[in-house]
């Protein structure tokens, strides 16, 4: 395969987050000699793995990393190098794009650009990235949902008892909630101990993460080989610019080079761009695969907001919340106007949690406040914007530069959803924005697209710049939607995977 005459490796893919190894997962089989290179190590158990405290306040599991934002100010980010990357932390919900997604969408402040392909071109891999992530889920009752056969292994997570009451209240007062799909072995997670869920990171413990579902269960294969421990620096070219030769690595205080004749880039949104801006070399100036002057641009990572629900003569005692979403406004507002976005249960909140975010506030009333609210995740699109952005400084520090869109619509749902709690018996109803640190759904860094001249990426993922260079990872997106990203960044990945298979491994 490919043209390179001293590969060590076929393939090298960078990075084992969703994109790489749902990526590596497909390839497996095929025969080729594939490199996984992974900056972090495997996620050892703890007692700080089930420690809200630890995770919370203490940052236990965050990077030794500073990044800067748009001002200069330096932050420490939410951005996770483990094996299996974000995944070990997220929330398992594997939600669908919207079959709207794909084509264009206006919103008040603007536009959400149509895919370079349609959904019906994502649905089987939709379907078999389901079963490959073993998603739970109950088919018919989203009021939006996709078409296409499902590949959910079995009924959704059912709901706990104050959940169920929920449900019937939201029910009652005219909005469908439905059960969240969820990439979960729910007895599994339960047997650790009885700890929440968002952002406590699996320890091999029930979250179908990257690394349990897609990366381990092929790591037998002979041709596979798992290096970790070892950051990428840049990729280097062949000297006419036009073909990747090499990847540049720091391992044990080490510096490498390794040769192979096709790379996929998988190291997150964030970290993809800078890779490939810091690759910039005498003839490709401006960074790899960026002739389109894109990368690193179109930066989104959704408008979120916790909402609490609180009725202080209900408890809620619930263990594992995340069972429920609400859908009613993410095409339209319901009065004739546009789409608004997605509300979904968080995992419980607890009164550690609550007092990360609000330090001066007693442990004591945060704890009872975390014993009565029912705990939401309000979720609006980020449209792109060429000015919202990953950079490098001079230092070749990262420099991310979000800047916001689409508040309005945001502002809009949270005022729905609040309208909805109330009437649904939680007279109290608290809401904050999402931390700007936590870069949970970065995505849109280096986009698809059919034009090479507003596009670094084809719809393939295949670089317009550099025939052997993928980019796989949730950098592809061209729009963010309003749902949780990484069903649609594990579909893509099998789709590209195929047709790697198809144009590379077939000779
Ligand atoms: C707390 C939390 C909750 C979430 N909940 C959900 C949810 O419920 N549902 C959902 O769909 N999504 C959720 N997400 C988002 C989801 O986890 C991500 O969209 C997804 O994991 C991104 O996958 P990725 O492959 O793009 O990148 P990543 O997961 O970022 O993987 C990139 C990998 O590359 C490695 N890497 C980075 N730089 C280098 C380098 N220089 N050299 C070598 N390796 C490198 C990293 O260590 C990492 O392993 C959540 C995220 C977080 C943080």
């Amino acid at each position: 395969m490919g043209e390179s005459t001293d590969s060590v490796y076929d393939i090298v893919i960078i990075g084992s987050g969703i994109g790489g190894s749902t990526l590596l997962n497909r390839l497996a089989d095929s025969g080729a000699r594939i490199l996984m290179i992974e900056r972090g190590q495997p996620l050892a158990d703890s007692a700080d793995a089930r420690d809200s405290q630890a995770i919370f306040f203490d940052g236990r599991f965050r990077p030794q990393e500073q990044w800067l934002d748009g001002n200069g100010e330096l932050f420490n980010p939410g951005n996770y190098y483990y094996l299996g990357g974000n995944s070990k932390f997220y929330g398992a919900v594997m939600l669908r794009y919207r079959e709207e997604d794909f084509g264009e969408l206006k919103f008040d402040e603007g536009i959400s650009p149509a895919w370079p392909f349609d959904y019906a071109q994502l649905a089987p891999y939709y379907q078999q990235a389901e079963a490959l992530y073993r998603v739970r889920g109950n088919e018919g009752e989203d009021s939006c949902e996709p078409s296409g056969a499902k590949g959910y292994v079995g009924p959704a997570v059912a709901d706990e008892t104050d959940i169920a009451g929920v449900r019937e209240r939201l029910h009652r007062v005219g909005v469908r909630p439905f059960s969240l799909p969820l990439a979960l072995d729910i007895d599994r997670w339960l047997a650790r101990g009885n700890t929440p869920w968002d952002a406590f990171p699996d320890t091999g413990c029930g979250k179908m993460d990257a690394e349990a579902a897609a990366l381990r269960p092929v790591l037998e294969h002979p041709n596979v080989t798992l290096m970790t421990g070892a950051r990428v620096r840049r990729l280097h070219t062949e000297a006419d610019g036009k073909r990747i030769c090499a990847v540049e690595l720091e391992r044990d205080g080490e510096v490498e080079r390794i040769h192979a004749g096709l790379f996929v880039l998988s190291a997150g949104a964030i970290n993809s761009a800078a890779i490939l801006l810091r690759s910039a070399n005498a003839q490709c100036p401006t960074g790899l695969a960026n002739s389109s002057d894109q990368v690193g641009r179109n930066f989104m990572n959704h408008n979120c907001s916790a909402l609490l629900a609180v009725n202080p003569l209900r408890r809620n005692d619930s263990v594992y919340q995340k069972t429920l979403a609400i859908n009613d406004f993410y095409l339209s507002d319901g009065e004739g106007g546009g789409p608004l976005g997605n509300i979904q249960l968080l995992g419980k909140v607890d009164g550690c949690m609550l007092k990360a975010n609000a330090k001066a506030a007693p442990l004591f009333a945060m704890n009872w406040l975390a014993r009565h609210s029912v705990d939401w995740y309000v979720m609006s699109e980020d449209l792109p914007s060429p000015d919202s952005r990953v950079r490098l400084d001079a230092a070749g520090r990262i420099v991310l530069d979000w800047r916001r869109s689409n508040m309005q619509a945001h502002r809009k749902l949270l005022k729905k959803a609040k309208a909805v709690m109330r009437a649904a018996g939680y007279p109290i109803v608290l809401s904050q924005p999402f931390d700007r640190r936590t870069p949970s759904h970065q995505c849109g860094t280096v986009r698809i697209g059919n034009d090479p001249a507003s596009a670094p990426l084809d719809p393939y993922c295949r670089s317009f710049d550099h025939s052997n260079l993928f980019v796989m990872d949730a950098s592809f997106l061209p729009t963010s939607a309003a749902v949780n990203p990484a069903l649609t960044i594990a579909a893509q990945a099998l789709r590209v995977a195929d047709h790697i298979k198809l144009t590379e491994l077939t000779q």
